[in-house]
């Protein structure tokens, strides 16, 4: 007699409900496994059609947690096909009794959380109830076919099949007419089958897929070598990857590369029959819409080589949404279908259906019959399964009613509102946009580790508070932001299923991150989380720190450099090393006009370039200070950054240079700085400027020398500045705040890198001088208006605001922006961190704001 009151009832028993089975028996805990079919393997149990099979290769696709399975189990093909991965998950089942866990032919219907028991109720399709203190929705990411929204389905008296739901005994087409709806995955995949049987095949495509050829054969032996010469660091680097697949990593950008070479490398990649090559070829093929077209266009080249009638080609070329924003897909021989006689494509966007008839389809004024109709049409994809369950969790709240507008997790493991409730891969997870397998078994340990945690220290509830799950949507929309699939109709993006709110429901700031962000948030006490039981408490609010995606990558691929420590050098040649690593960054924005010239400094000659704006002058006039520590970098170092200022508030930039540390020490650089201001004040018109229209800018420690020049001219009598911009200042050489101490390490300007700095340019006392430590000035009242921007994860984030705050209580009219995610160099990447972007546009509209009205 089955337990109706277990430690944990788990909802599927596809991958993801057998690994954990088999976790929380290994650990003790009472458990149910509820499965609507009556065999395991979830996916690989439904999906029969011809020609299912893996798109990720099966040496990566399989379980790790069962080292012996590497040996046991031999996969006869590169991709195994649906029947291979089906029998591995039964043989792994009866090796591991789980079926004996498992109640098959059991569907949840409902479930609801008693908030005075601390247990959730489970009510299935065969009438039984359950108690459990946790429940686990492991019930797919891909397992709820959608409803094909055509007129007239339920009329066609012919055979009808739907490939996620496809009959055990197979399906034999010989002879038949049929027609197939659809083109995605599991159309690209069935298709050549269905083709090679049917007397007749009419395709009736919506939108075309990008595809490409699996080079299906025996397992890859460089990837196997790999793997048994050692598993554990090969698993490691699969965990701690982009996507959950060990793979080379793209050094270069799309655009960066002549066509020619471009389509060399694409070559290379494709060859490779690795669905996710072709994507990790270039650097920016996910974010650069110019840099994914290349490969949009390399992959229309294929299509066009295979399909012999150019018109037909045209039609299965996808235009209209870059690559990798839907999901791609692999094929054997799908192109080649329709170079056969007996295919037809119909292009429904340009020849709609109008309804199924009893016998076939009308579409366009035409009608054909047909014997069978395979409808191919996808999924309701991530939230489908989780909210099929009538789940009620707190104070009568149903996910259903929460998850309206879109889903909202913690993780993607919980959500607020619904203790003691989990999801394996579930939406705002890297899911489905990574190998799964991996995915599953990151979540299956994430969850048994959080209930052994809980059992020992006694207990019972877990739930996540709602500024965790705050956060995590923020942070999720931050990694969606910066990429392209926000402007593709894609089951990613809940667009496949009529009134499903439009949300990029995976996370696609990568697997290795997400799991460091998981490991993190467990590591340290349950970050995000509220515990509670037998009359105890822990609240950890947090916060998880998520730096920007792409910020973290730079970083990521900085630390595989092994870069030398700045410190550890001589101000030679730390500027030789700048220099170098200047010539690598991306240009910048063109601008109407660049003039070089020199002025007069407080010591001689020194050099500047105007930055004109394309429009027509005069131009109200920003003096430019660049960054670097006073000791490195001169008026050009900062090109990209002054362009993109230029060209997005149509402001024309000075950047003037400086005398640098350590040949010239304090107050070198501020003379030079003082000294540049009144020139640009003398010499605007000159320069087609605004002689009444000056502001002050800089970045770091340029920041720090507009922020000075700014006091000096309210105190000697002008120029009357207009604003003052600082990005990430330094404004207080004399205290060391707590961002020195969380952000000393790790950011690229660290603390021993900034003492370098200082030491090099100023003396303990003159640190203390308001010259040197702006901040520090006895009353900041009458300055100008003021944009203080300061980055979260830098050292010097604490003393720009406390500057920010400072002028603020003197009655300065001040912005703040403090960057989400952003370290102290990051926002200067112009076109190499598109999470900058808003941040600049923020400055532009602070500098626009210091001129309007003038
Ligand atoms: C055709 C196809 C090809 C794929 N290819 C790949 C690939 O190449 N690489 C990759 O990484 N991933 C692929 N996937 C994704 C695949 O879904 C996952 O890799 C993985 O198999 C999911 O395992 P799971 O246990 O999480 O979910 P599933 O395998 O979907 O299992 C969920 C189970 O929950 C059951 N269930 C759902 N709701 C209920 C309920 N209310 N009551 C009872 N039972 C319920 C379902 O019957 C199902 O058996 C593919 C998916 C499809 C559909």
């Amino acid at each position: 007699m089955a337990e109706k009151d277990v430690d944990v009832v788990v909802v599927g028993a596809g991958f993801a409900g057998m690994y954990l089975l088999h976790e929380l028996r290994k650990q003790g805990f009472s458990s149910r496994v509820l499965e609507a079919g009556d065999d395991v393997g979830g996916t690989w149990y439904w999906n029969r059609y011809p020609g299912a099979r893996c798109d990720i290769a099966t040496t990566d696709y399989q379980y790790t947690w069962d080292p012996e399975l590497l040996d046991e189990w031999q996969w006869s093909e590169k991709h195994a096909a649906q029947p291979e991965i089906l029998r591995y998950a039964q043989y792994v089942a009866k090796k591991h009794d789980l079926y004996s866990g498992i109640d098959f032919e059991v569907r949840v219907d409902k479930a609801a959380w008693d908030d005075s028991a601390k247990k959730w109720t489970i009510h299935t399709s065969t009438g039984e109830t359950i108690t459990c203190r946790h429940y686990v929705m492991a019930t797919g990411c891909l397992s709820v076919p959608k409803d094909p929204d055509i007129p007239g389905t339920d009329r066609f008296k012919g055979n009808v099949y739907v490939t996620g739901r496809w009959p055990h005994e197979g399906v034999d087409f010989t002879g038949q007419r049929v027609a197939v709806i659809g083109t995605g995955s599991s159309a690209i995949q069935s298709m050549p089958h269905i083709a090679s049987q049917a007397k007749q095949l009419v395709v009736f495509q919506r939108t075309p897929n990008f595809s490409m050829p699996a080079f299906n054969g025996p397992q890859p032996p460089g990837r196997v070598a790999r793997l048994k010469a050692d598993r554990v660091a090969y698993q490691n680097e699969a965990r701690m990857s982009p996507t959950g697949v060990p793979m080379e990593m793209a050094t270069v950008s799309a655009l960066a590369v002549s066509r020619e070479e471009a389509f060399a490398m694409l070559e290379k990649s494709w060859r490779k029959g690795e669905l996710l090559q072709i994507g990790a070829t270039f650097t920016d093929v996910g974010i650069n819409r110019a840099a994914n077209e290349v490969v949009c266009d390399f992959m229309r080249s294929k299509i066009h080589e295979v399909v012999k009638d150019p018109e037909t080609a045209e039609t299965l070329s996808p235009r209209g949404h870059a690559y990798g924003t839907k999901r791609p897909c692999m094929d054997t021989n799908y192109f080649e279908v329709f170079n056969m006689p007996h295919v037809r494509l119909v292009d429904i966007r340009k020849k709609p259906i109008t309804s199924i008839t009893e016998t076939g389809i009308d579409f366009d004024g035409e009608s054909i019959e047909f014997d069978s109709i395979v409808y191919a049409t996808g999924f309701d994809a991530m939230t489908g399964a989780i909210v099929n369950v009538d789940i009620t969790g707190k104070n009568g709240l149903t996910l259903k009613k929460k998850w309206e507008n879109g889903p909202l997790t913690y993780l993607g493991l919980t959500t607020v509102g619904f203790p003691n409730f989990y999801m394996i891969t579930g939406p705002g997870s890297p899911s489905v946009l990574s190998n799964m397998m991996v995915s599953i078994e990151q979540h299956v340990e994430w969850i048994r580790d959080a209930l052994v945690d809980m059992r020992d220290k006694g207990f019972e509830t877990i739930e996540p508070t709602a500024a965790a799950e705050e956060d995590w949507r923020v942070h999720c929309t931050d990694c969606a932001d910066i990429t392209l699939f926000q402007d593709t109709n894609s089951w990613y993006m809940g667009a496949n299923v009529p009134g499903k709110p439009r949300v990029l429901l995976p996370y696609i700031g990568g697997v290795g991150r997400y799991r460091r962000i998981c490991t993190e948030a467990m590591q340290r006490g349950f970050l995000g989380f509220e515990l509670q039981g037998n009359g105890k408490q822990q609240l950890n609010p947090g916060p998880v720190r998520l730096m920007q995606p792409d910020v973290e990558m730079m970083l990521d691929v900085m630390a595989t450099l092994e870069l030398p420590p700045i410190e550890a050098m001589s101000p030679a040649e730390a500027r030789g090393f700048m220099d170098a690593s200047a010539t690598m960054r991306a240009p910048g924005p063109d601008v109407g006009e660049i003039v070089d010239g020199t002025f007069p400094g407080a010591d001689g000659d020194l050099e500047y370039r105007v930055y004109r704006p394309a429009s027509a002058g005069p131009h109200p006039v920003v003096v430019y200070y660049h960054g670097g520590g006073w000791v490195l970098g001169s008026h050009t170092s900062d090109d990209p950054l002054c362009r993109d200022l230029c060209k997005r508030a149509d402001v024309m930039i000075i950047s003037v240079n400086y005398r640098h540390a350590p040949e010239a020490r304090f107050p070198a650089a501020v003379d030079d700085a003082w000294a540049a201001l009144q020139w640009v004040a003398k010499n605007a018109s000159a320069f087609g400027g605004k002689p009444d229209q000056i502001a002050v800018a800089g970045w770091s420690a340029g920041g720090n020398l507009a922020a000075v020049v700014a006091q000096m001219a309210r105190d000697n009598g002008g120029p009357k500045l207009k604003g003052q911009l600082l990005l990430t200042p330094v404004t207080d050489g004399s205290r060391q705040s707590a961002s020195y101490i969380e952000n000393g390490e790790g950011y690229v300007l660290t603390k021993n890198v900034m003492e370098w700095f200082w030491n090099h340019y100023a003396s303990a006392e003159d640190r203390k001088s308001v010259k040197a430590s702006p901040l520090l000035a006895p009353s900041l009242a009458n300055l100008p208006p003021a944009m203080i921007v300061t980055g979260q994860f830098d050292p010097l984030r604490d003393e720009g605001n406390a500057y920010a705050h400072a002028l603020a209580d003197a009655g300065v009219p001040v912005k703040r922006l403090q960057a989400r995610g952003h370290i102290h160099t990051s926002i200067t990447m112009v076109d190499m961190l598109p999470s900058g972007q808003s941040v600049r546009a923020h400055m532009a509209s602070g500098l626009r704001e210091f001129f309007a009205g003038n």
